[in-house]
């Protein structure tokens, strides 16, 4: 545990599980007082609050609000913003739907889109311009390897992804000249993990252990070994480290990029 980001607030979307948590808690580690957020139960929102306590926030809060609802964003972050000045915003709620070209609906492709991408739009235009008044402000796109490169069933899931990646370097331009050295500057960017361990992959990894005649560990095998030179999945502690030290002062001339914690997935 550190103080780096002592005095900070942080917003992360999509904080009652996987990702989110664990980004929520490391950030909490070095000191933040966290936003948690969620499509959540109260049992799941309170739990989710505990943990990032736990982790050692000075203090933590739940707020709920839908991200394919534009109102409810709104609403959400100027709750948020009632309840302390916003320093770093990660835009990490997503969902994911494995389905190919043909056989994808609009249902499925408006949800995808929405969370996973129009969200983002809503939060960072209400957020960075108070980021740039105070001189320092974090925001941190969660978007996937594949906003960089692409696979087969995932036409809504990879649009969004590209969207973001896009989307962070118009804002990282947009915002690159404020703060100082001293203040710690804004920065936009985004992290594209490859293989995470968490509920959003799951499907995909059953599907993956019936196609190899295996468990569920023989699935997580043959998902990885298909794409990620590393043979290994990441932790999603792994991805709440690079955002902490996204948020320090020395990373003020990190911007605009899109990270990939992909066991070499992308370098090939
Ligand atoms: P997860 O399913 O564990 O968590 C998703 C979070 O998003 C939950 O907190 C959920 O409540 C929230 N959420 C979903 N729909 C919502 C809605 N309509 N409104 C508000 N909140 C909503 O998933 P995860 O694996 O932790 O994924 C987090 C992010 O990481 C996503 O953007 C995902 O695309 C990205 N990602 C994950 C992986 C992976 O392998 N797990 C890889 C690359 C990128």
């Amino acid at each position: 545990m550190t103080d780096m980001l002592a005095g900070r607030m942080a917003l992360v979307t999509g904080s009652t599980s996987g990702i989110g948590l664990a980004i929520a808690r490391a950030l909490a580690g070095a000191g933040a007082k966290v936003a948690v957020h969620g499509l959540a139960t109260p049992d799941e929102a309170a739990a989710a609050v505990a943990a990032v306590k736990a982790a050692g926030a000075p203090d933590a809060k739940f707020f709920d609000g839908d991200l394919r609802d534009a109102g409810a964003i709104e609403a959400m972050m100027q709750a948020v913003a009632a309840w302390a000045p916003l320093d770093v915003l990660v835009n990490n709620a997503g969902i994911q739907k494995t389905v190919t070209l043909a056989e994808a609906d609009a249902k499925t492709w408006d949800a995808v889109i929405a969370i996973n991408l129009s969200a983002c739009f809503h939060t960072m235009r209400l957020a960075l311009p108070a980021m740039a008044d105070r001189g320092y402000g974090r925001v941190i796109n969660i978007a996937s390897v594949h906003g960089l490169v692409a696979s087969v069933a995932k036409a809504p899931y990879v649009s969004a992804k590209f969207g973001l990646v896009g989307m962070t370097k118009v804002a990282a331009l947009e915002y690159a000249d404020k703060g100082s050295r001293e203040t710690g500057g804004v920065t936009v960017n985004a992290i594209c993990p490859g293989w995470v361990e968490t509920p959003l992959i799951e499907p995909q990894i059953m599907a993956m252990a019936k196609k190899v005649g295996g468990d569920r560990a023989a699935g997580v095998k043959a998902l990885v070994a298909e794409k990620q030179p590393s043979g290994r999945t990441a932790d999603p502690a792994d991805i709440g480290a690079l955002a902490v030290f996204l948020c320090c002062k020395a990373a003020h001339n990190i911007t605009g990029t899109a990270l990939p914690v992909d066991g070499g997935w992308t370098a090939q």
